[in-house]
């Protein structure tokens, strides 16, 4: 794994480059462990003529602009420093496509990524604040000695890949997942019975029945009803539910045929582990099943009241 830092300049002329001043990075064997190599490169600015207030105030700028080293030279350096691997891992958004687009503005091919996680968001979500926590935040909140100046691209970087250990692989797959399904991996809920029913005439009229959409709140038991169905295999069906207390929760659904030909059907609502809703999400991308809604046009009316499937 690698964890990439630049220090940029956002230009106030026409040419639209957030151009590249230093890349920092350092290498890990994998999340929590020791640094093993360190990249840095200062890069001679090339294209704009001034320099935006937080480029001005780079404690390294001395550096940057004296340096001989031009971005396409660094890039090169950089790409061969990373070797085989393509995994990164960044402090905010940014970086990897600021990275990006400097190789387009150079015409050199994109940078080839497997994985960008984004540490900023998994410890901003792990440590319970909304808001993204700046770097120094987050290695004040660690206990880690800051004895580096911040806004040196490979300072920086290393102070990432130092807060590293307090994140969990799984923050970081969590992270990847959609905010429903992450908000759900908080919320613990006392086990769920498990419910049959049927039978039905077909797959698709028990995926719309209404005793098979309707389940209950976790955590209050309110009536909650699926809308839409995701499928991945053949086996399980997944439908997200609402309550309007508690917020969303999945079950999964178990469509099988008995051998007399008709169709019954088991839900469950299992714990929000990282397993289960990487299969929601799997399934999400995968196939949707609107309900046709079935029953008499009485209860049609009453469900209208009911929250949007996503
Ligand atoms: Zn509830």
């Amino acid at each position: 794994m690698i964890v990439l830092d630049l220090e940029w300049n956002r230009g106030y002329d026409k040419k639209p480059l957030d151009e590249v001043l230093q890349i920092g990075a350092v290498k890990l064997e994998g999340l929590g462990s020791r640094i093993v190599d360190t990249f840095n490169a200062y890069i001679r600015p090339q294209v704009h003529q001034k320099l935006n207030p937080p480029a001005r105030h780079l404690p390294e700028l001395e550096r940057i602009l004296s340096s001989e080293q031009t971005f396409l030279e660094a890039e090169a350096a950089f790409l061969l420093w990373c070797g085989e691997d393509r995994s990164f891992a960044v402090w905010g958004g940014d970086d990897v496509d600021i990275l990006r687009q400097n190789c387009g503005y150079w015409g050199l091919p994109p940078l080839q990524a497997e994985e960008v996680y984004d540490f900023q968001a998994a410890f901003s979500r792990k440590v319970g604040t909304g808001q993204s926590l700046a770097l120094y935040r987050a290695v004040e909140y660690c206990g880690i000695p800051d004895v580096f100046t911040y806004h040196n691209a490979l300072n920086d970087a290393m102070y990432t890949a130092l807060v590293a250990p307090w994140l969990r692989e799984e923050d970081l797959h969590l992270q990847k997942l959609p905010r429903s399904l992450r908000q759900l991996a908080e919320v613990s809920f006392p086990a769920q019975p498990v419910r049959t029913v049927g039978s039905f005439s077909g797959r698709e009229t028990a995926l719309n029945s209404r005793e098979v959409r309707r389940q209950a709140c976790p955590l209050c038991g309110a009536v909650c009803w699926v809308v839409r169905w995701y499928h991945r295999e053949e086996l399980y069906w997944y439908g997200g539910f609402h309550c309007a207390q508690h917020g969303w929760f999945f079950c999964r659904a178990a469509v099988s045929q008995r051998a007399n030909g008709s169709w019954r059907v088991r839900t469950a609502v299992p714990p929000a582990t990282l397993s289960f809703l990487r299969e929601v999400h799997a399934a999400a991308l995968t196939q949707v099943h609107l309900c046709k809604r079935t029953g008499r046009r009485k209860k049609r009316r009453r469900e209208r009241g009911m929250p949007p499937g996503e």
